[in-house]
């Protein structure tokens, strides 16, 4: 049997009084599609951020196609194919789409400015900002500041910028949240895609139990820090840990 694409073992994190991440532990296997919920505050994110290397982890092992990327900066874990959205969007909002999409081409922990430098535009780059513009529903808008698009297409424009690495897994953070209900069907589908047609292992995190019900076939549910459970979207459905974790958090 070969190795899971993403594996984390005993994950801990900890700031000051608060334990984050108490050994978490988890798979994904090539070419899923994996859930990740939990109330809020259970810990998801930080996972998102131990595993990208945007904050270290105290304790742990983190591989990512067999390799070990614990200690890896963000910059070398996305070289590696590993790449992650953010809860909150991180566009430029002054920059237009095309911009955007030309400053991905050079990843880094660099400011926009100086990575748009480093990419300047060619006409390679700009044939695949365009064509992955188009997938996003966004061409017509290439022109346009990120800040004049809604919240759901500011993300459908960060789903694009993370898919110009050509990622072989994409974590994001509650990519429906915040955004209007009628854009919420066009995300998921585009996510479907992202999967089935260029072949992106996905593990989302998703507040929407609808919308992870839908998308995910296996989910993990968070609760203070720990796995809480594990297994098929139609069993932690109906799980009785998950359910009372959920009312417990409201
Ligand atoms: P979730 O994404 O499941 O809502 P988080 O991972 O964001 O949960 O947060 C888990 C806990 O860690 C919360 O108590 C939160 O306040 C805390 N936390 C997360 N990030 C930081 C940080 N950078 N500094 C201090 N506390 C943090
Ligand atoms: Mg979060």
């Amino acid at each position: 049997m070969s190795a899971p694409l993403l594996r984390a073992g005993g994950v801990a994190k900890r700031f000051g009084g608060v334990v984050a991440n108490d050994g978490v532990s988890l798979r994904v296997e090539r070419g899923e599609i994996v859930g990740l919920i939990g109330p809020n505050g259970s810990g998801k994110s930080t996972l998102f951020n131990l595993i990208c290397g945007t904050h270290p982890a105290d304790a742990g092992v983190i591989r990512f196609r067999g390799r070990d990327i614990t200690a890896l900066t963000s910059a070398q874990i996305a070289r590696a194919g590993l790449v992650r959205t953010f809860q909150q969007t991180r566009v430029y909002r002054g920059m237009t789409c095309m911009d955007n999409m030309r400053i991905s081409f050079a990843p880094g922990e660099a400011a926009a400015g100086i990575r748009a430098w480093l990419a300047p535009p060619s006409a390679a780059a700009d044939s695949d900002s365009e064509e992955l513009l188009e997938f996003v529903g966004l061409r017509e808008k290439r022109d346009w500041r990120a800040g004049e698009l809604s919240f759901g297409q500011q993300k459908l424009l960060e789903l694009a910028m993370a898919l110009v690495a050509r990622p072989a897994m994409l974590l994001l953070d509650e990519p429906t949240a915040g955004i209007n209900p009628t854009l919420i069907n066009g995300v998921l589908s585009r996510l479907r895609a992202v999967n089935e047609r260029f072949g992106v292992t996905l593990l989302v995190i998703e507040h929407n139990m609808r919308v992870v019900m839908n998308l995910a076939g296996r989910i993990y549910c968070m609760a203070h820090g720990k796995i809480l459970a594990e297994g098929p979207a139609r069993e932690i459905q109906n799980d009785r840990r998950v359910i009372d974790a959920y009312l417990g958090g409201q």
